[in-house]
């Protein structure tokens, strides 16, 4: 096993059979190995360096229904709101004054929200703050309108494509929804120049350990240069309220996989993995994990984003609690830095 761990190291590949084996695999000197290695790479590349991104929940409308999603749009128990551009500006300066140099717009899919809108939005972040990273997750969007916020100054955007397999993507969404098309919007994202990132929830609904092979496969070939992934975690009035939660250990075991496949991809620990366990950061940085995005939204708005149960957003989950995040990382031997932090 040791042996696959190396390859993937050396060769950045494995075929789908030895992801298969590595995911099965239950010793525990060798999932160590496995992080250890992971580690090492993102040390190779980064340093102990963590970047941060300030996260902007921009509004909580959607137009989409995905059976796990807690601001789904057949949620009846969610108070809507949608942040102002200049409430949104408001959370840069905060940002900007506390280090920050990437915000992170992230959205429903709001139908009153129009292209043109967000265009202004982001062209007026790119005049306010020049020297800093806007990263869009607005999820599908036309490819013109992609081409349009990039060049308002948009420089990266986040959409997961959720599950590579179909047959899974029709469980989790409902028909209206199309994997096709979120796979073509990825393509579109590259196309245009995008530092594009995708990824999963781990533990889905459904999901198996073929569907995480075809999803490792995926992210080989199609080569992001973020990867996000962290686990499912029901929410109570989604479809899927009653359904487990993902597993932590799986989502750390494919973190160090994903940073064995991708050595300078930007991975973050996410909030889903802090959420679920109290140390899911740090277990997400032990394992390879480069990145961490503090919540930059108003106060009052946070709650409001739920896009699963107990969703961590305060504390070190905070761009206010900096301070603490720092010292929490300063522990395991890590220390944040404020650049930009671009794929290189
Ligand atoms: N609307 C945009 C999109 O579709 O990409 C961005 C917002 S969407 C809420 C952001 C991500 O939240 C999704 O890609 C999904 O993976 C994650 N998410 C939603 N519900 C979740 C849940 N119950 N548990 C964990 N992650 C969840």
């Amino acid at each position: 096993m040791k042996r696959l761990i190396d390859k993937l190291r050396n060769e950045h590949s494995l075929t789908g059979q030895e992801y298969a084996r590595l995911l099965a695999c239950q010793d525990t000197d060798t999932l160590l190995y496995m992080q250890q290695q992971a580690r090492e790479t993102t040390h190779k590349h980064f340093g102990n360096n963590i970047y941060i991104r300030g996260l902007i929940e921009v509004g909580n409308r959607c137009r989409n229904n995905c059976y796990y999603c807690g601001i789904r749009k057949g949620n009846p128990d969610v108070e809507r709101y949608a942040l102002s551009r200049e409430n949104i500006l408001e959370c840069c300066r905060k940002g900007y004054e506390l280090g920050f140099r990437t915000f992170v717009l992230q959205g429903g899919e709001d139908p009153a929200l129009t292209d043109q809108w967000t265009e202004e939005t982001v062209a007026a972040i790119r005049r306010r703050f020049p020297d800093c990273a806007i990263t869009l997750s607005l999820g599908e969007k036309s490819k013109e309108a992609y081409e349009r916020l990039f060049r308002a100054g948009a420089n990266r955007y986040l959409l997961r494509h959720e599950t590579r397999n179909e047959e899974h993507y029709r469980k989790l969404h409902p028909a209206e929804m199309s994997p096709t098309h979120r796979l073509q919007c990825l393509q579109w994202l590259k196309e245009t120049g995008y530092q594009t990132g995708t990824g999963i929830m781990v533990g889905s609904p459904g999901q198996t350990r073929e569907h995480l092979v075809e999803d490792l496969l995926f992210i080989e070939q199609f080569h992001p240069q973020m990867i996000g992934i962290g686990p499912f975690i029901p929410h109570h009035s989604t479809p899927f309220a009653a359904q487990p939660a993902g597993s932590v250990e799986t989502t750390i075991r494919l973190i160090s996989i994903f940073r064995l496949m991708h050595p300078a991809a930007l991975i973050p620990s996410t909030t889903a993995l802090a959420t679920l366990s109290a140390d899911g950061r740090e277990k997400g940085i032990l394992a390879g994990a480069n990145v961490v995005m503090p919540n930059l939204s108003p106060g009052e708005q946070r709650k409001k984003y739920a896009l699963y149960d107990n969703k961590a957003a305060f504390g070190a989950e905070a761009a206010e609690g900096l301070h603490e995040l720092t010292q929490r990382l300063k522990a395991i031997g890590y220390r944040i830095v404020t650049d930009r932090g671009d794929y290189k």
